[in-house]
């Protein structure tokens, strides 16, 4: 049987509980234990997918098409494994199939509330995450004390007499804020979070205490005190150059071994962190550097391109550069010019996006880079701003000059299929998920990837019209990667380019800083180049 630890998180937001779950997830794989780990997330949506990004960050696609909470991205970047829609669980799924269940008749007449009929089905989601583990991490998503996040830790509360207090660990991160004031650390927000925890009902075991500065033995003790712990369960949380220093550091504090005594479990060895410790040392140490300008329009939010700055770290310790990313919002381009706002960069990338706004921007960033000869790297709309581009410029195509690209698309190059116009009532219309993707040898992005097919994930309504194809290879633009099936066109490259690819799907989704992937190796290798020949 499965045994789980919970990590809830106190005082603020924001304070990197899904790394710290992540990184447990990291130190106890590695010790040999088979890991699950789940976000539990008290909105009402059914899913990330209608969130903006602007508002709560990247939408993180799972292999199996699922929406999710960029939390998953950070558990699958660090565990490195691929999750699933059973990963993330919102209160909107919890409702749905509460009521779904109602509707049935499930209940038999019975009244059906929040507890217990709400809090059963957060624990069956729970329990299900825990069939194929040893040790399921569950993160509960929000602050505690929050309204919606009540019948998530009541839930918790109860698993423990389900499963016996033997099999559960509950772990509260929290905030040591520093008073300039009185200069000194507080540890008084994390006695209040931590009262309100017990007053529900649960006592945390381990406190992980996020801070700007060390937290002395005296203030340790202290925390430990009146929160009831032992003073090494007082573990510091302190700032990294990177995020993949946490799991070190979390492991020089033998965290991962309070935990399993905790569990009462024994591990089968020792971890083996070198492969992380390569990582951290290549990102605080790189030879060189690279400037990438990455054209977005979701770019005052820190996280809307989350999975796509990481895979390009990963990439740039692989190169030993660091790499500096220069996020601007594509509209300045249209304001500006490509000149002003874009030169000097040694590669130029266009994320995914949705809407027509900045459109002309992404468009004007794929010419320069082609006609300056600028590494180019379009992931998903910045694929598709690139065929658009070429379609207008180099082919003069008469159509490709409308820069719709929202449902009712008047744009001939980059459109929605038939078969997709039918569906669109039903909401059904977008490709989600993972499809296989036939590489063309000889390509530069075959040879990226050193194998003839991949897989890759997904997240888009427009695909690449055939009908034009011919016209566009003909001006010499590559057709690189075909879902075969379908016959879609997932990559475009340029021939007489350094490097200039356009990939349909959203390879930073797959990208792990022990793994950086092939496309972005690529990417920033051409980059590497630029600059030296600066
Ligand atoms: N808006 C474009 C489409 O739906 C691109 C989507 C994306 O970049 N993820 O096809």
């Amino acid at each position: 049987m499965a045994k789980y630890v919970f990590v809830t998180g106190g005082v603020v937001s924001s304070l990197g509980k899904g790394i710290t779950a992540a990184s447990l997830g990291v130190l106890l794989k590695k010790r040999g234990l088979r890991v699950s780990i789940i976000k539990l997330d008290p909105y009402l949506n059914v899913d990330a997918g209608t969130m903006n990004p602007f508002q709560h960050g990247e939408v993180f696609v799972t292999d199996d098409g699922a929406e999710t909470d960029l939390d998953l991205g950070h558990y699958e970047r660090f565990i490195d494994e691929s999750l699933s829609a059973n990963n993330n669980v919102t209160t909107g799924k919890i409702y749905s199939s509460v009521i779904a269940k109602e509707r049935r008749g499930d209940y038999l007449g019975g009244t059906v509330q929040v507890i217990p009929h709400i809090t059963n089905e957060i624990q069956e989601r729970i329990l299900r995450a825990g069939e194929k583990s040893d040790i399921v991490i569950a993160e509960i998503g929000g602050t505690v004390g929050d309204i919606e996040g009540q019948p998530f830790l009541e839930a918790i509360r109860q698993m423990s007499s389900r499963v016996g207090r033997e099999n559960v660990l509950y772990c509260h991160v929290t905030l040591v804020p520093w008073l300039e004031a009185a200069r000194e650390l507080k540890t008084k927000p994390t006695q209040h979070s931590v009262q309100e925890l017990r007053r529900i009902g649960i006592l945390p075991q381990i406190l992980v205490c996020r801070s700007h500065y060390a937290i002395e033995e005296e203030m340790r003790d202290k925390m430990a005190l009146f929160c009831n712990v032992p003073p090494e369960a007082v573990i510091q949380a302190l700032d990294e150059p990177t995020i993949y220093k946490v799991p070190l550091s979390l492991y020089e504090q033998k965290f991962d071994l309070l935990v399993l005594k905790g569990l009462s479990l024994e591990s089968p060895r020792e971890p083996d962190l070198s492969d992380w410790r390569r990582v951290v040392d290549g990102f605080c140490s790189p030879a060189g550097a690279v400037d990438i300008v990455m054209v977005g329009k979701y770019i005052n939010h820190k996280d809307a391109y989350l999975s796509v700055v990481e895979a390009l770290h990963h990439a740039g310790i692989h190169h030993d550069v660091k790499v500096n990313i220069r996020s601007v919002e594509a509209e300045e381009i249209e304001e500006h010019g490509s000149e002003k706002i874009l030169s000097g960069a040694h590669g130029i990338l266009v994320p995914g996006g949705f809407g027509s706004r900045g459109i002309e921007g992404k468009i004007a960033a794929a010419r320069f880079a082609r006609e300056r000869k600028i590494p180019y790297l379009g992931l998903c709309l910045g694929m598709q701003v690139a065929v658009v581009e070429f379609a207008r410029h180099v082919c003069s195509l008469p159509g490709a000059h409308s820069s719709e690209m929202d449902p009712g698309c008047a744009n001939p190059v980059i459109h929605l299929m038939e078969e997709q116009m039918r569906v669109e009532d039903m909401g059904g219309t977008m490709r989600l998920g993972t499809y296989p993707c036939e590489l063309v040898p000889g390509t530069k992005t075959a040879s990226a990837y050193g194998v003839a097919r991949v897989n890759e994930r997904h997240r888009h309504r427009y695909e690449f019209n055939n009908d034009y194809r011919k016209r566009l290879e003909e001006k010499g633009m590559v057709i690189a990667g075909v879902y075969e099936e379908k016959n879609l066109v997932e990559i475009v490259e340029l021939q007489d380019h350094p490097w200039f690819v356009g990939v349909q799907f959203h390879p930073e989704f797959r990208s792990r800083p022990v793994k950086p992937h092939p496309v972005f190796m690529g990417f920033i290798g051409a980059a590497v180049q630029r600059s030296q020949s600066d």
